[in-house]
């Protein structure tokens, strides 16, 4: 089997089990007690924030540890847009992840904000003009993804916070798929807000992490005994920090090398099943992409029946973000990008980390082209 849904959710990296061990065995303490057993917890999670703030350029009382990239999104956006008194007015795109877009509907609905959508162009990507023309003096906040859980097209996040900027407006950027591919300094970003999550980069589900510039007030989401600097309630998930430090680690070391190999071994797969289904169209940009992501659509077909070929051939993909995969809407994001229903029907996205090498997506690319021309005489 070969494993191509990794921006679904990825297996927990061995090293990463290995450095959470500890505290979830011996050193299981609570941070906030006051004996050996808790101050050890303390002093790991202490560890943990500091390597996840070197790895996102920022201090460590800015790094808010959180139940993964969901949680992160929703403090985000309710938490800044209802503690920032300069108005009602959210900017966003059509394309985010449902945390981002159910957070902002919620505001919409509550607390009586509205939002403007800025426009997405056929291969994802944001028209800045547009976005520009869009920011009022009572924007709250604006809220751009970095990277696209779908279609992998990648957003020109520091040209959007250049204009933000001037105006003054908080901007979050959810860097969920992101992480581990592109680099995330948030102030080569510009970005006041940064969303990532473990289960995407080798930590486990349940694990993310928000990055806050320590000027921009911020309103808790939950709301109990005042862990992570008041920001976050909870008895902190210390494991799971480790986990996402260690996980943080190892993709920093070797990221551009990874990312370069990935990115070629991408191009390659795509031009192969674009040659081995000449009706076949890659969704997204051709190279302002993630490079562990190909998506396509295959016009006449059926997303579900080709995921159940390919999946016969040993291959494990999925029609698109794993919502939206178990639901029977056409995925909101190609909708946005100008695909009809019908088309959008037929989409297949192939995600994978950087243990996936370019024979194995050769393999794989001959295995799409049986799959989809199988479906074609079987008639369904
Ligand atoms: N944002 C994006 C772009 C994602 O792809 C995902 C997960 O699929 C999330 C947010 C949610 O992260 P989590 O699964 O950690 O809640």
């Amino acid at each position: 089997m070969i494993y191509l849904d990794a921006a679904a959710t990825s297996a927990v990296r061995r090293e990463v089990l290995e450095a959470m061990w500890p505290y979830l065995t011996g050193d299981f303490g609570n941070p906030s007690s006051h004996h050996g057993v808790g101050e050890s917890a303390a002093r790991a999670l202490a560890d943990a924030r500091a390597t996840v703030a070197a790895w996102l350029g920022c201090r460590a009382s800015e790094v808010v540890f959180t139940s993964g990239g969901t949680e992160a999104d929703n403090l985000a956006i309710k938490g800044i847009a209802l503690a920032t008194p300069r108005g009602r007015h959210i900017v966003t795109t059509a394309i985010e992840h449902e945390a981002v877009l159910a957070s902002v509907d919620y505001l919409v609905r509550q607390h009586g904000f509205t939002v403007d959508y800025a426009p997405v162009g056929r291969d994802g990507l944001i028209d800045v003009d547009a976005f520009a023309a869009l920011l009022r003096p009572d924007t709250t906040l604006a809220s751009v993804m970095l990277a696209n859980n779908e279609v992998g097209t990648v957003q020109p996040i520091a040209r959007l916070t250049a204009l933000t900027h001037e105006l003054r407006i908080p901007f979050h950027t959810d860097a969920v798929q992101a992480a581990g591919w592109l680099p995330l300094d948030v102030t080569t970003l510009g970005v006041d807000a940064l969303s990532v999550s473990g289960h995407k980069l080798g930590a486990p589900k349940g694990i993310g992490a928000l990055f806050v510039r320590g000027r921009i007030p911020i309103e808790p989401v939950l709301h109990g005994g005042g862990q992570e600097r008041g920001k976050r309630s909870g008895t902190e998930n210390v494991a799971g920090a480790v986990g996402l430090a260690t996980a943080v680690r190892l993709a920093a070391a070797n990221r551009e090398a990874q990312s370069a190999a990935a990115a070629r071994a991408r191009d390659a797969f795509m031009a192969a099943v674009l040659a081995e289904l000449p009706d076949a169209r890659l969704t997204g940009h051709p190279s302002v992409r993630l490079p562990g992501t190909a998506s396509f659509v295959f016009p006449g077909s059926n997303g579900e029946t080709i995921l159940l070929e390919l999946e016969r051939r040993g291959v494990v993909s999925s029609s698109g973000s794993a919502c939206a995969a178990g639901s029977e809407d056409a995925s909101h994001v190609l909708l946005a990008l100008g695909y009809e229903e019908d088309v959008a029907r037929t989409a297949v996205r192939f995600s994978w980390g950087p243990e996936v090498d370019a024979d194995q997506l050769a393999g794989v690319a001959a295995a799409v082209g049986d799959a989809v021309r199988e479906v074609a005489a079987l008639g369904r």
